[in-house]
């Protein structure tokens, strides 16, 4: 879970959760790497957050890398519609 103070990620309460789990995370998909990540990704048993650009689906063939990463059952988010400098 994300912790609302400091949005550090956090084991859930109340499970018997391992402190050695990590949380796999893949900024500017599907850029150029992105698919191939995935196949690596997917041949070792890891799952993996992808964080989708916008900009970044604006070829038909961007779209189809995109549905590729999701039908190998990877979670999908949102890292921004143009990667503006949120600070
Ligand atoms: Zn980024």
């Amino acid at each position: 879970m994300v912790d609302s103070k400091d949005y550090s990620i956090q084991p859930i309460k109340g499970t018997e959760a391992d402190s050695k789990i990590v949380l796999l995370t893949i900024d500017d998909a599907p850029d150029q790497n992105a698919l191939e990540m995935a196949k690596i990704l997917k041949k070792m048993n890891a799952p993996a957050v992808f964080f989708v650009n916008v900009h970044f689906l604006s070829s038909d063939e961007s779209k189809k890398v995109l549905k590729n990463i999701h039908e190998m059952g990877f979670a999908i988010g949102n890292h921004t519609m143009t990667h503006k400098n949120l600070k």
